[in-house]
């Protein structure tokens, strides 16, 4: 869009092309426009509550919110928002004020019919989220604050564990201060119960919490759980696709990618699996954290296999046993020949095919990892000709992901193969686990750790089976074995 500045009332104000009718003034793209002064805030304005709902804590595209133009503007005029430009430039080059991009490599130009601009720039790095340009401004609320409701009772009968008491009061104990802390909890030790009491302070206090994963598995799986505790309490959930977004809630389950919608919002960000990827390594989405979260702020780290980074860097608490009071199951080393071949050859390696025979008749569940996807078509139609049971396959941008990681858990799937993808996130009972290839160098120590980490979860199946099959053991293999016995034996197993 283009935009007109001039003066009104002694200062240079802006506003949408479309809503001057003077042919005098010259319109530019947004971030052509000289610095401007912000509108004086009108007390006594009757703003607009849906526009205050949709905007609080957000940084937001004009196309993402489904209100007239007018009657932003309006709101702009009287002080209520601000237009952030989308992308500026400063003497390095560009800055994307969405995700916080600046590698020249990730903007590039197109001729937009918006601003009528031959080369318009814009930022790659968060196009998944509309398109940031030159043109597009970003819009903020800075009107006055939401007052929750304080109805926020934490509805729970569960026991905590010792380990998971230790950690959730020393959460509570936090609440209202800032700083951080990460848990450090085995799979299967309960985090998501460790954070109620905590949440349910805050809630209290009239803070809001987020709690951030990087895969949306984790957010369909969490948030329907936070809901049944949580009754009373506005929670939504933001994925890709999720149709909560307009939603104004006091908890918010999110995706890290889709903090970058968020601006100054929470006073709690509980960052879970801290160290999975692409968290871990993509600095822009470490930018969406800081970017969401209010100047005063707690952050709370979950993960199972921090980096040593982190368990240097940040105080922590430890969990070290299952909820249930039983040992992590240790991974079983078995060689599977050369996998790679014989697939190639249309077999199965023997190892492997006698496993996932015994495996069909026991009348549990499986996982079966297979390091890449272009493996994965070809490995579920070889075991679909040895066993009778259903078996299936899911992938990240399988357009069926999440209707068949449900007919999982409901059991209407026994096998199910799978890349690192669902390393995290699913947990079903009677479930053992399997990785087709461990040796593969995809498979990190932390990876083979979390992979191994879905067996046995439930007290009622507290030892499932896990087998690493290989041509040859890896770094990673030994060191996830290790890792594995070494929490077992902090336990006192
Ligand atoms: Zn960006
Ligand atoms: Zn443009």
């Amino acid at each position: 869009m283009r935009f007109v500045s001039f003066i009104l009332n002694n200062r240079l104000t802006v506003a949408p092309e479309c809503l001057v009718d003077d042919p005098d003034l010259k319109a530019v793209p947004f971030c052509e426009l000289p610095e401007f002064e912000e509108s004086p805030f009108e007390q006594n304005f009757d703003y607009d509550e849906k526009l205050q709902q949709i905007l609080f804590g957000k940084m937001l595209l004009l196309d993402e919110i489904n209100l007239p133009l007018e009657i932003i503007h309006n709101h702009f005029e009287r002080g209520y928002l601000k237009y952030n430009p989308g992308i500026r430039k400063n003497k390095y080059g560009w800055h994307c004020n969405r995700c916080g991009n600046e590698k020249d490599h990730l903007f590039a130009s197109f001729s937009c019919f918006r601003c009528k601009s031959e080369r318009c720039f814009y930022c790659r790095n968060c196009i998944m989220m509309g398109r940031v340009s030159m043109c597009t401004p970003l819009i903020s609320w800075i009107g006055p604050d939401v007052k929750w409701d304080n109805v926020n009772d934490l509805v729970w009968e569960g026991e905590l564990s010792k380990g998971q008491q230790v950690a959730s009061d020393r959460f509570v104990e936090q609440v209202g201060k800032s700083g951080e802390l990460l848990i450090w909890a085995v799979c299967g030790a309960g985090k998501t119960e460790v954070l109620f009491k905590g949440i349910e302070t805050a809630l209290k206090n009239g803070y809001r919490v987020c709690i951030a994963t990087p895969r949306t598995d984790v957010v369909l799986e969490l948030t329907p759980r936070l809901k049944a505790v949580f009754p009373n309490t506005c929670i939504a959930s933001y994925y890709g696709g999720s149709e909560e977004r307009d939603i104004l809630a006091q908890l918010v389950i999110s995706t890290t990618h889709q903090l970058f919608r968020f601006k100054q919002a929470f006073n709690i960000m509980i960052v879970d699996e801290v160290d999975a990827f692409p968290y871990s390594y993509d600095q822009t989405l470490q930018h969406a954290v800081l970017a969401a979260v209010k100047p005063h702020h707690f952050k709370l780290y979950l993960s199972a296999t921090p980096s040593s980074k982190m368990k240097k860097e940040v105080p922590s608490v430890k969990i070290q046993m299952r909820f249930h009071g039983f040992p992590l199951p240790v991974p079983k080393i078995v060689w599977g020949g050369e996998w790679k071949k014989r697939l190639e050859r249309g077999k199965l390696p023997p190892a492997f095919l006698k496993w996932l025979k015994l495996q069909a008749s026991s009348g549990r569940r499986a996982m079966i990892f297979v390091p890449s996807v272009s493996i994965i078509e070809k490995v579920t139609e070889l075991v679909r000709k040895h066993v009778e049971v259903k078996v299936d396959f899911v992938y990240a941008e399988d357009p069926l992901r999440k209707e068949k990681v449900e007919a999982f858990r409901k059991n209407e799937i026994s096998i199910l193969i799978t890349t690192t993808i669902l390393e995290r996130g699913v947990t079903v009972p009677f479930l053992d686990v399997a990785i087709f290839g461990a040796d593969h160098n995809v498979f990190s120590e932390s990876a083979l750790v979390q992979m191994a980490g879905r067996a046995g979860r439930k007290k009622e199946d507290h030892s499932g089976q896990v087998i690493f099959f290989h041509y040859g053991k890896s770094l990673s293999m030994i060191k996830a074995v290790k890792h594995i016995k070494e929490m077992n034996k902090e336990a006192g197993f």
